[in-house]
């Protein structure tokens, strides 16, 4: 049994789970941190649409929430096309008949724009392109699809996923650096002027993961970075995803506009 099934405690029902009840969909949901969450939210008793431009691992996170007796479906969405993403927010309402909490969260990192390990000057025009139509118009594009459904059913929690790279500078990484200082700016916006609509918009910032996005770069990199960190190692997948958790359910109702560093500490030296 998930937590969030009502159950039978001592003669009464009860209902457990920080998202019982609820209807959520989760972009980048085939793999790393949105697989997680995925997880979570189903056994924090969501319902869960994963989304993916990888509709196979999307299937395969699908598979694993309804193995757990959950109830989730896999849809695919190429997060910069706004055909698409309307398209994801109609299947996903058409599903679950309204949705409650989004994370968008589908992202690619430098180098899978062909510029990892390069300085600013270097970067291409196509790759910086690339970087910022999935990684800031991507999550503006949900938003806008997400919050307009969420003002016909009476309100939702939004969460994005911003980085560590959306609060300060890191070097060999400008594309990615912008885009995500970009969705904090959005997180801000968004959760101002949504504020007394019953719809909370933040952001998580998640410091170095250990998901496939970071493997090339710890080659690379690993100890230098793992230097800069208090903590002295990577976070898992779920340590970002008990903060989206928390940051989607009714816990957190008086949170808005604001960015959550997960992050060993990072930020703060
Ligand atoms: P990941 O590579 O494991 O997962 C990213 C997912 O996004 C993949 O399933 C991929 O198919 C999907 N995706 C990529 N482009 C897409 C597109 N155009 N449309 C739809 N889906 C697309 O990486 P992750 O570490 O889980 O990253 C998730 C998010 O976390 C990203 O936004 C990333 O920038 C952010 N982040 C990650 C770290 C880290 O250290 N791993 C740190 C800070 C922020």
């Amino acid at each position: 049994m998930l937590a969030g099934d009502i159950h039978a405690d001592g003669g009464k029902s009860v209902m457990a789970g920080m998202l019982a009840g609820k209807a959520a969909l989760i972009t980048g949901g085939a793999n790393g941190i949105g697989r997680a969450t995925a997880l979570l939210f189903a056994e924090e008793g969501a319902r869960v649409a994963a989304a993916d431009l990888n509709l196979e691992g999307a299937e395969e996170t699908a598979a694993m929430i309804r193995e757990a007796g959950g109830e989730a479906i896999a849809l695919s969405v190429e997060v910069s096309d706004a055909g698409q993403v309307e398209a994801m927010a109609d299947a996903t309402v058409e599903a679950f008949g309204r949705i409650d909490c989004a994370f968008n969260n589908a992202g690619i990192a430098p180098v899978n724009v062909g510029n990892n390990a390069k300085r600013t000057h270097n970067w291409s025009e196509e790759g910086f392109d690339r970087m910022i139509e999935v990684n800031l118009k991507g999550v503006w594009l949900c938003m806008k699809s997400e919050i307009g459904r969420m003002l016909e059913t009476g309100g939702g929690a939004i969460v994005n996923t911003s980085s560590i790279a959306g609060l300060a500078g890191l070097p060999t990484s400008s594309g990615y650096v912008a885009a995500k200082h970009g969705v904090s700016g959005l997180t801000r916006t968004a959760g101002i002027e949504y504020a007394t609509d019953n719809i909370r918009v933040n952001a998580v910032c998640p410091g170095f993961i250990a998901t496939d996005m970071t493997r090339e770069v710890m080659s690379r990199r690993g100890n230098e970075l793992m230097a800069l960190v208090p903590a002295r190692r990577m976070g898992e997948a779920r340590e970002i995803a008990e903060m989206v958790c928390w940051l989607c359910s009714d816990r957190s109702g008086f949170v808005t506009g604001a960015t959550y560093n997960v992050d060993g500490g990072y930020m703060a030296s």
